[in-house]
């Protein structure tokens, strides 16, 4: 589901940036962008769309040097902004070379025949004119040297260099070295087939072909079924030592566990991109975004300084009189004061119980059901009345929530559907953590085996039987769930002993 309007979703492996992102995010920014302005009524961009987002999963892992976004100048909000970067018709595509200073400083890109190869290619031949403004996380993409090459263990400290020879005009090489580019303790470069030297002392006979050397002084050629990008850089992300740097697991996250990240990572998107999108909240959003905000204060069990956060902004937003906020003023509100704290809430997300093993699969629909949940379980604090208080106090702030910003609206209609239906039947806290996961296990029904199942994440009756023995029993020979034995798991499985602050652990 895409957001009112837009062509593309928060679920897609891309940027969506407008009028209050688009300038801090793309100008004076360490790494390139490359965005594409486009307006939701536009035929041709309905159509190059689906090209916009392969590309962009295509290269996603190239982001620390190269972002991928959209903004959707058909958005009232957004037009000013659009016009201001020059836009005149749909789609355009710019690319902005890192540290670029002003809207005027986008190259314009064209698209032939919609390739994604040759966006790609192009991209490359863009990060290329970079000069003195190299983005810091860029690897060098220029052909090695046969110095370059003899030293390069003494000057890198790394157990593998991969050599990728091929001719001028291929682009393997340079594709390889940015799939690369966030693993660690390897490095790859290409060699031109004209750098005799070096084809000669590997015995090259082929290009592209590649070899892999080894700090000890081996090399040996690398062995694919095919000399292709995707042969090289599977290899390359499993040679023994090589790991992805700091934005992944080192390992398969334990579905056991909850992780901070993810929770971080809803708080971050659920406040600063998704409420984002409304450059005036007025009405009903003001209210939801209200209870949400207070319920998270109350009750996201988070880091002293998030908790601080949530309060200030909590603070905040009881003290707005009138009924309209706009985003600009609660934007300053959710913007880390880097002084009073560093790193408060990240301005990015991290998955790691919510990676999906692909881009569009998981991510923040699966954080934002872990975070309710959480918060359906968490003890009322003293201070404030103890168990006594309101038990539709979380589930109404989440109905608000997902009615006035979910950006996937169809989900947003399926779960307000089942809150008209019975939340209000719900009568104590208990039974309102109930209500939600059988709520959500109502949604993993609908949604098995249908294509938003990540395969690897089947979509299944939760807790399933390895993860919550006692909460299935037999009655009649049938399958029932014991109710009680759920309530127990689920204020265990999220309390806060439960959450895992570092996803490496
Ligand atoms: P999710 O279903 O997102 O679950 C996240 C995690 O919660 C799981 O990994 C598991 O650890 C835990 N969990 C699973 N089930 C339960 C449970 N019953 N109780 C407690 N914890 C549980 N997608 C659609 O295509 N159509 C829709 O109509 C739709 N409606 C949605 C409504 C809401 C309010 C939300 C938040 C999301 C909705 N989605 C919908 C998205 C969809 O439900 C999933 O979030 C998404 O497909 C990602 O699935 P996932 O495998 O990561 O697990």
């Amino acid at each position: 589901g895409a957001p009112p309007g837009g062509l593309y979703s928060p679920g897609d492996p891309l940027v969506l940036l407008q009028v209050d992102t688009l300038e801090s995010s793309v100008l004076n920014s360490s790494s390139a962008w490359l965005v594409e302005f486009y307006a939701s009524w536009c035929g041709h961009c309905v159509h190059f769309a689906p090209t916009w987002r392969a590309l962009a999963a295509d290269i996603q892992e190239w982001s620390p040097a190269v972002n991928v976004a959209v903004v959707d100048c058909a958005d009232i909000a957004n037009q000013k902004t659009c016009g201001k970067f020059g836009i005149t018709g749909f789609p355009t595509l710019k690319f902005f070379k890192a540290f670029s200073k002003s809207p005027e400083d986008g190259t314009k890109i064209f698209h032939p025949g919609d390739s994604i190869q040759n966006l790609r290619q192009s991209i490359i031949t863009n990060l290329e004119m970079h000069k003195e403004t190299w983005p810091p996380a860029c690897p060098p993409l220029e052909p090695a040297s046969v110095e370059e090459i003899r030293g390069f263990f003494q000057t890198n400290n790394v157990t593998y260099l991969a050599l990728i020879f091929e001719t001028n005009e291929s682009f393997l090489g340079r594709e390889v070295t940015l799939d690369m580019l966030q693993y660690e303790n390897v490095a790859v470069r290409r060699v031109l087939s004209s750098e005799e030297e070096l084809v000669k002392k590997y015995g090259v006979t082929a290009f592209p072909s590649s070899f892999l050397l080894i700090n000890n002084g081996t090399f040996s050629r690398i062995p694919v079924q095919m000399e292709a990008r995707s042969f090289y850089t599977h290899f390359l992300q499993r040679l023994p030592g090589v790991t992805r740097g700091p934005y992944m697991p080192t390992r398969a996250p334990d579905t056991s566990k909850v992780y901070m990240a993810d929770l971080e990572s809803a708080l971050h998107y659920a406040l600063r991109v998704e409420v984002a999108r409304f450059s005036v909240l007025t009405g009903e959003r003001v209210r939801a975004l209200k209870d949400f905000v207070a319920v998270l204060a109350k009750y996201f069990p988070g880091r002293p300084f998030v908790q601080n956060f949530l309060r200030s902004v909590d603070r905040w937003l009881r003290n707005v009189r009138g009924s309209r906020i706009p985003y600009s003023a609660l934007k300053l509100v959710l913007t880390n004061r880097k002084e009073v704290a560093p790193a408060v809430l990240s301005n990015n997300v991290t998955w790691v119980g919510c990676q999906g093993s692909e881009p569009h699969f998981r991510g923040y629909p699966c954080s934002l059901w872990t975070l309710f949940h959480l918060l359906t379980v968490q003890p009322a604090p003293l201070a404030q009345g103890g168990a006594d208080h309101n038990p539709l106090e979380v589930l109404g702030a989440m109905r608000g929530y997902v009615q006035s910003f979910f950006g996937c609206r169809e989900c947003a209609q399926h779960f307000e559907g089942m809150a008209a239906e019975s939340m209000d039947k719900v009568r104590s806290v208990d039974e309102a953590a109930l209500w939600l996961w059988s709520r959500h296990n109502r949604v993993n029904a609908r949604l098995a085996g249908t294509e938003t199942e990540d395969p690897q994440f089947p979509k299944l009756q939760w807790p399933p039987p390895e993860l919550c023995h006692p909460c299935h029993s037999v009655v009649k020979r049938r399958q029932v769930w014991d109710e009680a034995a759920v309530l127990q798991f689920l204020k265990a499985y999220f309390s806060p002993i439960n959450i895992f602050l570092n996803y490496t652990e």
